[in-house]
């Protein structure tokens, strides 16, 4: 699954950052998701407590935020809020997009207690 090798990269950053900050306990790791990353949220917290499960992040609290995408339409240059399950241009109909945000999935704050 694709969001498992998220995680595991994240667990990865999470540790490193961890390491280079001297940070003994963490209690909450936040991400952001963009809507048009492919990435569902909810399979990425479900993929975090797997990844975790065991570690020394396992009672770590993962919050998940969504950053709403935005897409350009190529026929009618119209500008829109964009998911990844509608894209479709509001105004003409045209499927020829090309997304300008909303890709992204970010490691947004490590929150110590
Ligand atoms: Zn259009």
């Amino acid at each position: 699954m694709h969001e498992l090798g998220i995680c595991d990269a994240l667990l990865k950053m999470v540790r490193n950052i961890a390491k280079e900050e001297e940070l003994t306990e963490i209690s909450r790791v936040t991400v952001e998701v963009g809507s048009l990353s492919g990435v569902v949220p909810k399979y990425l917290s479900d993929c975090w407590v797997a990844v975790t499960d065991g570690t020394e992040l396992q009672d770590v609290e993962f919050a998940v935020e969504e950053l709403q995408g935005t897409a350009q339409c190529m026929d009618c240059d119209e500008v829109f809020p964009a998911d990844a399950d509608r894209l479709r241009c509001p105004n003409c109909g045209g499927a020829k997009l090309m997304p300008l945000t909303g890709r992204e999935l970010t490691l947004k704050e490590i929150l110590v207690p």
